[in-house]
């Protein structure tokens, strides 16, 4: 297959072209670099069979030649990037999602959207199905990413249904490891940056909401999976995607404390507007239509992680 990827220079945009590319696909990977990095596929480069465009998605996408899927990465995705780039975030949620929609259509190609667990908003149902239909404050802070996912889950069911494009969604929880920007400011990587570094793991309020953290090799394998089923009817709902094993944000802080052997002190900060106290993912959906479920454990994929932060913040 010939695969565009948006948002193939950010945390999950690289680790799926790379899998992507070594399944045996051609991909092209669109990028603005807002949040995205070109570090993250320097090692690509030199794949005859990959291709770096830098483009902002939120503008008229043009790709030559013939395209098989696209899958729409493309967006700020931690909460202090919506915070300083909330209308960029509204922009390439809905026109990035109509014009990628609009390429895949005029491609005749297979559309995946990366939607998120944030269209559950503060969920007042714990574990989320992927039938709960969330808790959400339109108008706050972090309202500018659920609601420009809500649009592009309903824009993507738009053009399922209107135009019968062989679209799917994704819903993907917490995520972690390898390539996330060590300023990202989401809490594995906060917290290993600040463990390693000496200074003091940063818990924002009590420590006592609940998250559910995925290593991005799982996540990818489940993702691609999804890409590559034949077309159903049970695909015209999202899938959740990310690790059921939930646990608070106090407890992930003193596992990284362990794991890097940090002295580290916890200092407590106030906790943002409209944070989710509990999430994590009913993955029974992803299990039963692709008999998939994450492998590798937290210690496993924290270890990973801390590894690649060790060399890439000396
Ligand atoms: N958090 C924290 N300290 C940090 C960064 C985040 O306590 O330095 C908390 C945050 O308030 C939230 C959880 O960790 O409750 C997960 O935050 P993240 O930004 O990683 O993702 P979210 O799930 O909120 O989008």
């Amino acid at each position: 297959m010939r695969v565009v990827v948006t948002g193939g220079a950010g945390f999950l945009g690289s680790h799926l072209c790379e899998r992507l590319l070594a399944l045996g696909h051609d991909v092209v990977a669109l990028d603005n670099l807002l949040t995205g990095d070109t570090d993250n596929i320097a090692h690509l480069a030199g794949n005859p069979r990959f291709r770096f465009v830098k483009h902002n998605v939120t503008e008229y996408i043009f790709v030559d030649g013939a395209v098989d899927a696209v899958m729409h990465f493309a967006s700020p995705a931690s909460p202090i990037d919506y915070l300083e780039m909330p209308i960029q975030t509204l922009k390439v949620g809905s026109l990035g999602t109509h014009k990628t929609l609009g390429l895949a259509r005029e491609k005749k190609a297979r559309f995946l959207l990366a939607s998120t667990s944030e269209v559950y908003g503060d969920p007042l149902v714990n574990p989320q199905p992927e039938t709960y239909w969330g808790n959400v404050n339109p108008i706050g802070p972090r309202g500018v990413y659920d609601e420009a996912k809500r649009f592009a889950e309903a824009m993507t069911m738009a053009y399922r249904r209107y135009h019968g494009m062989d679209a799917r969604i994704v819903r993907i929880f917490n995520t972690y490891g390898p390539r996330m920007r060590p300023n990202d400011g989401r809490v594995v990587s906060n917290f290993i940056v600040q463990a390693l570094r000496g200074e003091p793991l940063t818990i924002y309020g009590e420590g006592s909401q609940t998250r559910s953290f995925c290593y991005v090799s799982d996540l990818v394998s489940g993702i691609l999976s999804l890409l590559l089923i034949a077309p159903s009817e049970e695909l015209d709902v999202p899938v959740n995607f990310g690790n059921p094993e939930e646990r608070t944000v106090r407890d992930l802080a003193n596992k990284i404390l362990a794991l890097t052997g940090s002295s580290s002190r916890i200092e407590a900060r106030e906790l943002p507007v409209d944070d989710p106290k509990v999430r994590r993912p009913d993955i029974s959906r992803a299990t039963r239509i692709l008999g998939w479920t994450p492998e590798v454990d937290i210690e496993q994929g924290l270890n990973l992680t801390i590894e690649y932060f060790r060399r890439k913040i000396v």
